[in-house]
Parts: C-alpha cells; structure tokens; sequence
C-alpha cells in the first residue's frame, strides 16, 4: 500500500517552508562572521555552573527540570526590576516567538512585521495556517509609525535594534506605536545589550507591550537556547497556557542564571564589541566610502563597493563568494531589493576583522569576475 505522509498532513503544513538558518560549517578554519553570535565565550561562571549541575555522574539528569524555570524567571526579574509574574522564559527567544504567535494568530489574526526582518516571522506565522500582513521599509529604513498602528494585525513583531539593518527604533516612535494600535506589539530585542535605548521603561505603562531577549547574542550562550518575554502577567499566563512544560532544560537553566549573575563580564563583551563596531563602521563609511546603516548592534549592513566603484546585487554577491573562498562566512539576502545590494557582516574580534579587511582588499584587487 502507497503511504503518502504529505497528501495526509494538513494541507497549510505540507506547504510549509522550514526557516533558513545560516551555515555552520561542520569543520574549524573559518571566520564565522555569518550569524551573529558572539566571537567571546561566556562566563567562566556558566561552565561551572554546568559541572556543579551535572555533578560527579550526571545523577541529576534522571530528573525533570524546573518546570516554570522558576529560579531563572526570579533572576530575570530582579535584572529588570520587575516581578516574576512578568516574565515567561523559553527554548531560546525563537520559542517565545512562536509561542506569541501561537496564541494570536491564526487564520483570521494576522501576525504582523515590518519587512525586511527576521525571517523567522513569516515561518512562525505559516505554522499556524496565520494571515501575515507585511509593512514595507523605505531605504531610510525608519519606522513606519502610523503604516503600523493602522496594519490591523492582531500581533505585531517588531525588530528593535532592527535586523539585518542594525538600525536601532526609538521610545519615542515604539511609544507612538503602541498609543494607536489596539493588537499586541512585541518588541524583539536580541540586540538590545549593544544598542543606546531599550523598550523596558515603557512596559510599565503599556500593557500591550513584551519585550523579548535572548541569551544567545550577548551573553554568548547561543548553544544552549535561553530567551524570555517581558509583559504583563496576563500575558505570561496565556504563554504558559501553550508552551512545553518542560521547555527550558536542566542544564539551560542553570547556566542562564549563572550568566545573568556576572553582569560585569556580559557588559565587558559589550564594550569591546561596539567599539569594534563603531571602528570597522567608521573605517567602511569613511576609507572605503561603503553606505553602512549606524548599527546598533553586533553587526553591520553594509553595501560593498568593487574595484570599479559599483554597487548592487551582483557585486554584493561575488564579496560574498570571494570571503567565501577564503574561508570568511558573512550573509547576503539577494531576495528584496532593499537587501540585495548589501552584506551582513557579524562584529567579530578584532582579529576576525582584521582577516576580513585584507580579504576584502584582495577582492578589490581581484580582476572583475574572478
Ligand atoms: C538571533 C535572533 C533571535 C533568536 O534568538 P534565540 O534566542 O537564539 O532563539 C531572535 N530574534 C532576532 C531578531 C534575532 O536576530
């Protein structure tokens, strides 16, 4: 008998695409500048906190974990200055993400997103069969206020500091956001620890706001999967409604508190990272004369410029397969014309930048399309 899962499946679900993740490339040697994360390791306190977690023989693996994450939530709390009511702690932030979604969208509530921006928005949206409503950035790429207060999502994702961009959004424009849209608004900030201003002070007035973090850019803690959402408790209390119960692991929890505690180390990467940052930009924007977005983040979006001073789509992809042939991982989207002309390039150290620069001189000197 013919088993045919797909014809089986429902049909919203056999339609799907899975989300691109970027490469991560099985072997050492590269420059891995491609997926933001971080080029310094974590606290020393999170590996110990792991082996104090394990213990001698990994006897406290044969239990479940904390099932609310309640410790961490409590941690999370008190960083912010917040209750514990107001925090819901997940697989990373993207099961946060999803679980937001879950819960407002579907085919009727339409989830909505700025667009260009995380890529993850339209796939989370397509796994609930949702309505998507997209708003379109101009190339200044400031808010659309007003488009977005008048979308009629039912939940709305909002990127601050914005990806790939770097472009960092304002109070002033994220509260003028939520004083006229009568849905949800969530603020993603992923980036937040790299950026001037962040949208934490406005939950106390706003009760259709939740910020989410993530413990994986910043903190350096991408292989563990630790994010939360900030919000009102009644918002918390219909995340928990949806999620795993044991979504956040032993070990993931441990390791999160141990590395909320060392706040002195999280803002040590920071400085080091946008000072980075605010070099390469300086040196792209002004040497090189590459139109570069101010960042707010651990990353640039840069337009590259070849040998013969072009710009556009075909040159941002032939830098990307040259770093790419030298062993140097950036990201190019070439599927929106805002995006197309441009590369994404993590802040790594300051080595990491440095290996990338020569390669990006030696494709400068290269002849066209070799
Ligand atoms: C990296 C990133 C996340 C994902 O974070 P995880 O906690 O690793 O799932 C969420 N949103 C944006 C915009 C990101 O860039």
């Amino acid at each position: 008998m013919d088993f045919d899962p797909t014809s089986l499946a429902l049909p919203h679900v056999a339609k799907l695409h899975p989300y691109t993740p970027g490469l991560q490339p099985g072997e050492p040697g590269w420059v891995k500048l491609n997926t933001n994360e971080c080029p310094y390791p974590p606290s020393p306190r999170v590996a110990e906190a792991l082996r104090r977690e394990i213990g001698e023989d990994g006897e406290s693996l044969r239990l479940y974990p904390n099932p609310r994450s309640v410790p961490l939530r409590a941690a999370v709390a008190r960083l912010h200055g917040l209750s514990e009511e107001n925090v819901c702690v997940g697989n990373g932030s993207d099961d946060i993400l999803n679980l937001l979604v879950r819960c407002f969208c579907d085919t009727g509530a339409a989830a909505g997103f700025t667009w260009p921006s995380y890529s993850l928005y339209p796939v989370i949206a397509g796994i609930q069969d949702g309505r998507v409503c997209t708003i379109d950035f101009e190339r200044d790429m400031r808010l659309p206020v007003g488009r977005i207060a008048a979308s009629g999502a039912r939940i709305f994702l909002l990127t601050s500091p914005n990806a790939p961009t770097g472009a960092g959004f304002s109070n002033a424009d994220i509260e003028g956001v939520l004083r006229d849209f009568p849905g949800l608004l969530v603020v993603d900030e992923a980036y937040a620890p790299f950026a001037d201003e962040n949208a934490i002070p406005l939950l106390a007035r706003h009760p259709n706001l939740v910020v989410v973090r993530t413990l994986s850019k910043a903190y350096a803690l991408a292989g563990l999967r630790v994010g939360y959402a900030l919000a009102h408790p009644d918002v918390i209390g219909l995340l928990d409604r949806v999620r795993d119960s044991y979504n956040v692991n032993r070990l993931s929890q441990a390791a999160a508190i141990a590395a909320l505690a060392d706040q002195p180390w999280l803002d040590a990467i920071v400085s080091r990272i946008r000072a980075t940052r605010d070099r390469c930009l300086a040196d792209w924007t002004g040497r090189r004369g590459w139109f570069t977005y101010r960042s707010q983040a651990n990353f640039l979006f840069t337009e590259p410029r070849d040998g013969a001073g072009r710009t556009g789509p075909a040159v941002a992809a032939a830098a990307y397969e040259f770093l790419r042939s030298r062993k140097v991982l950036v990201r190019h989207f070439p599927s929106h014309a805002l995006t197309a002309s441009f590369l994404r390039v993590t802040v790594g150290t300051d080595g990491e930048m440095a290996v990338l620069n020569q390669s990006l001189e030696a494709w400068l000197k290269a002849p066209p399309n070799a």
